[in-house]
């Protein structure tokens, strides 16, 4: 009954990176590009109240993990596929919900750049700018997903963007042709 990745009509993909890297914009163009649905898991969690407690020395929400699968599951193990979802980890998610996943990346001065204008601390830029660094999320990735399926991607410019959004969706063509 669980739907595998091969099984999809359309191919499921997962957009991670640390805050800040540029993943909502980068969903909200695919998704509209390809008519997927997105599912921002920051928000999702907001809205649903699928947290179990508030940080409040970083102001954010300690998602519960068990309570996101379970709200996601159903959309998650539809054999129609065509979902994205935008999360900054991706560790816990079972890997039969992904078809490809893509790490953006960005290097510190612009990182620092973007989570300045968007108010975080200095605490909780240093943190994310470690973070990136350290490729943490590149290395979440391959440890919980087949390599090849994990792509890296840097995402630093507009034009970058768009060359992004291409390369996604070569992968996809080339997943069509292949299955
Ligand atoms: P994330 O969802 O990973 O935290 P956002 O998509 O919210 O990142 O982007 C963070 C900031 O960087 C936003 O102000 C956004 O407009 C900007 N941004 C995102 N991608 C790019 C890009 N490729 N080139 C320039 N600016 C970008
Ligand atoms: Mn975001």
């Amino acid at each position: 009954k669980m739907t595998q990745p091969h099984q999809r009509e359309k191919v499921n993909i997962l957009v991670t990176g640390t805050p800040g890297v540029g993943k909502t914009s980068f969903c909200e163009k695919l998704g509209q590009d390809l008519g997927f649905e997105v599912l921002n898991i920051g928000e999702i969690v907001k809205e649903n109240q699928l947290y179990s407690s508030f940080d409040n020395e970083y102001k954010s929400y300690i998602l519960d993990e068990d309570q996101l699968l379970d709200f996601i599951e159903d959309r998650m193990n539809s054999k129609e596929g065509g979902i994205i979802v935008d999360h900054h980890g991706c560790d816990f998610f079972p890997e039969r919900y992904f078809n490809i996943v893509i790490v953006l990346r960005c290097n510190n001065t612009v990182l620092f750049d973007r989570l300045e204008k968007r108010g975080y601390s200095e605490k909780k830029i240093t943190e994310n700018i470690e973070c990136e660094i350290f490729s943490t999320i590149l290395e979440e990735a391959k440890e919980s997903y087949a390599e090849h399926r994990v792509f890296e991607l840097v995402n630093e410019t507009e034009e970058e963007q768009l060359e992004n959004l291409q390369k996604v969706k070569n992968l996809i063509s080339k997943w069509e042709e292949d299955k």
